[in-house]
């Protein structure tokens, strides 16, 4: 059985609708796929009616954004209840602050003379949510850097034009809202941060309080000796384990669907909490 619990669409940054999505996942051979989009869940629909045609089972997921100790952090919740007023209130929450800051950011761009207004729309579904990604692409696209990596480094980061800074949700906030949906909360990529061990073992613990109670263990870019680190540290803490792709475009060969490696046999994974 293949799952891969973590997974964007043209709802947040994904270059797919749903239902591409969906039939790339199903060609992939996934069985359980998780639509996680940035701070809206917009896409589940489309994504579920798709799924009815295919083998392949949807978990209603999404990925929101928060901050602990000002580092921003991405909590995934899983087999949520998409009804849930207090998760839907706390969506709205944040997907109002992306609203508003790709307003500012727009403005901040004019003022040095350039206009992203048209392009960001492009990329994005009706009630999509707008992200930085999205304003690195419409660079490139205007020839203003020659990729990604360099749309963030000259723009959209600290300093430069084009970043506006956020303020999120804490840690106890959206663990609060994924309780209430009946949802499981995991940390997403926990490597992606560069966190030395005592620090992650801090989130840990913070993590527990807010009744976050697992770790992204398996992905396509987390290397054997990290994922065996994450497992030991679900181990000793009691976590469930979560396994995904990130998966955004098949033009992103190093995260293709259903692609990230096996959980190891020694965790307990995150659908034994579905
Ligand atoms: P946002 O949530 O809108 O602030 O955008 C954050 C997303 O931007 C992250 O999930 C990353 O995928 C992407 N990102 C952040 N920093 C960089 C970077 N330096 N280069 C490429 N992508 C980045
Ligand atoms: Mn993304
Ligand atoms: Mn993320
Ligand atoms: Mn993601």
């Amino acid at each position: 059985m293949i799952y891969d619990l973590h997974s964007h669409s043209r709802f947040s940054d994904g270059s797919l609708t749903p239902s591409e999505l969906v039939s790339l996942a199903s060609s992939a051979g996934v069985s359980y796929l998780a639509l996680t989009d940035h701070d809206t869940i917009a896409g589940l629909e489309q994504a579920k009616l798709a799924a009815q045609e295919s083998d392949l089972n949807i978990i209603q997921g999404v990925e929101l954004s928060c901050s602990w100790q000002g580092q921003l952090l991405h909590i995934v919740g899983l087999n949520i209840n998409a009804q849930d007023d207090r998760l839907l209130q706390g969506i709205a929450q944040n997907r109002d602050r992306r609203l508003q800051r790709a307003e500012a950011m727009h403005s901040d761009f004019k003022q040095h003379g350039i206009c992203l207004v048209e392009s960001v729309n492009e990329q994005l579904a009706v009630d999509g949510v707008p992200t930085r990604p999205h304003f690195a692409n419409a660079l490139v696209e205007q020839g203003l850097a020659k990729n990604k990596k360099q749309a963030f480094k000259r723009y959209l980061v600290k300093g430069k034009p084009g970043f506006i800074p956020m303020v999120w949700p804490s840690l106890a906030e959206v663990g609060a809202w994924v309780q209430s949906a009946g949802g499981v909360a995991v940390l997403a990529h926990p490597m992606r941060y560069r966190f030395t061990r005592t620090r992650l073992i801090r989130l840990i613990k913070e993590m527990q309080e807010a009744g976050i109670h697992g770790l992204e263990v398996s992905t396509p870019t987390t290397n054997v000796q990290q994922t065996a680190m994450l497992a030991e540290l679900c181990r000793e803490h009691k976590l469930v384990a979560s396994i995904g792709s990130d998966f955004h475009s098949p033009n992103q060969a190093w995260a293709r669907l259903g692609s990230a490696p096996d959980l190891p046999s020694a965790v307990t994974p995150v659908w034994q909490a579905f």
